[in-house]
């Protein structure tokens, strides 16, 4: 195929062999948000540059090489969402839904575009399901979030392969403050810094703590600490949520590194991570952005929220073998029928059984086909039962009922008494 016909390099279609992991696991967690009591919103995937520019901030990697930025036909320049945060904010401002104080709390879930290099559990086109929530300050709200996502890690069965890492960047003072002091360490060290490193320390110096150099994260070992800039606010703050993770039993690890690549971050951040993905391994990344709202022109208005990659999550499932056996199959009858008034009848008969059982999964025979060739699709569609109508069953208005896994022999059963039968051999999801 010539390459211009191809998928664009990063981007990826999800097979139907694929898709059932994927809705197992976002109806997993959409059920989950539903119990917490979530709301879903959802945004346009294209929003003016500016927005993202002004919210995620100048001088980060995604706004700086990451962004999939265009001109449209009259000349605005669009951006494909790199993130869901902005334009959340965005959409709760210009609805004026957290006006008053009002509290939301919001999740969506979608597509983002980051122009990366492409690689195991980073993409460019990549899914995230986000949180958002707005007008609670408290540690409660930060402590709910890191708990439902413990519950979901439960409930997916790979609680043992997450680790928290936790951190606080304090107020937006105590965190200026904090950056004056480690300019001036990082400034006397300046010659033995990587030249990432030293770009960083003019324009986003707090980036310099998760460097991956070896030479300057042996420099930043005697670098001031952020806990000790912390206020009297963001201290309490901070072991208010680690009151609440202890309290449930969640545990965690500080990692005063933890700083986040996006410039809107205040007091809470946190991290999901894993080390079963090789090089990719935060699963599940948030933390507190008080400032936000208010720089993006609306009134103070506090928030915090996250984001997982879908793509890793499922990825995990996969690596450490966590595929449910319910959502391999997807058929739980196969209905054959062999000519033209077998067919007609299959039909009626099967839409008869569809409004009494909704939930039956049935596949009905199309294409037509020999007895033999169509028991072969019966048994490769992976359904539990075959159902066969021919002409003898079509004279006695019966079918014949076959296991196809196991055992059992073929029985014939009666059209009215179909439903009532596969009501008790079939689970219905
Ligand atoms: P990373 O450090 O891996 O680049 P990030 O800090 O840029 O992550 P966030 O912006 O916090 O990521 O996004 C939240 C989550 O979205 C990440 O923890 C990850 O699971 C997922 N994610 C981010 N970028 C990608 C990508 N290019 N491909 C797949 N998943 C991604
Ligand atoms: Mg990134």
């Amino acid at each position: 195929m010539s390459k211009s016909l191809q998928a664009i390099r990063g981007m990826n279609d999800i097979l139907p062999e694929q898709t059932p992991l994927w809705r197992y696991f976002e109806g997993t967690v959409a059920r989950l948000l539903d119990n917490y009591g979530y709301r879903q919103i959802r945004m346009p995937i294209v929003e003016f540059t500016e927005l993202f520019k002004r919210s995620i901030g100048e001088v980060t990697d995604i706004v700086e090489k990451e962004m999939y930025t265009f001109e449209d036909r009259n000349g605005d320049s669009l951006t494909l969402r790199p993130e869901g945060t902005a334009a959340c904010v965005r959409a709760v401002l210009e609805h004026g839904i957290t006006g008053g104080g009002q509290v939301q709390k919001l999740w969506y879930i979608g597509p983002m575009f980051r122009h990366e290099r492409p690689q195991k559990g980073r993409y460019r086109q990549f899914h995230q399901i986000g949180l958002e929530v707005f007008n609670l300050d408290g540690p409660d709200i930060d402590a709910e979030l890191i708990v439902l996502t413990w519950r979901l890690w439960g409930e997916l069965g790979i609680r043992d392969a997450v680790k928290l890492e936790l951190n606080s960047l304090g107020t937006s003072e105590s965190r200026g403050r904090y950056r004056e002091a480690l300019v001036e360490f990082l400034s006397a060290h300046l010659d033995k810094l990587d030249e990432d490193s030293q770009r960083r320390l003019k324009t986003n110096p707090l980036r310099v703590l998760d460097t991956k150099n070896a030479d300057t994260q042996a420099i930043l070992v005697d670098a001031p600490k952020m806990a000790d800039y912390l206020d009297e606010e963001s201290r309490l703050h901070f072991e208010g949520l680690k009151a609440r993770l202890d309290a449930v039993g969640i545990p965690y690890v500080i990692n005063p590194k933890l700083v986040r690549g996006l410039d809107y971050y205040s007091k809470t951040v946190f991290e999901w991570v894993t080390d079963k993905l090789g090089a990719q391994g935060t699963v599940c990344a948030g933390g507190r952005y008080d400032g936000l709202v208010e720089q993006m022109g609306g009134k103070p208005t506090s928030g915090v929220g996250f984001a997982m990659g879908i793509e890793r999550l499922v990825l995990m499932l996969e690596t450490l073998d966590k595929i449910p056996q319910e959502i391999a199959r997807q058929v739980d009858v196969y209905l054959c029928a062999f000519g033209e008034a077998a067919e007609l009848a299959a039909l009626a008969l099967s839409e008869r059984v569809r409004d009494q059982l909704p939930n039956l999964r049935l596949q009905i025979n199309a294409g037509g086909g020999s007895f033999k060739s169509q028991f072969k699709k019966a048994d490769k569609s992976g359904a539990l039962y075959a159902l066969i109508l021919g002409d003898d069953e079509l004279a006695q208005q019966v079918v014949g009922f076959k296991p196809l896994r196991g055992q059992g022999e073929q029985q014939s059963i009666a059209w009215d008494a179909l439903a009532a039968h596969l009501a008790t051999c079939v689970v219905q999801g």
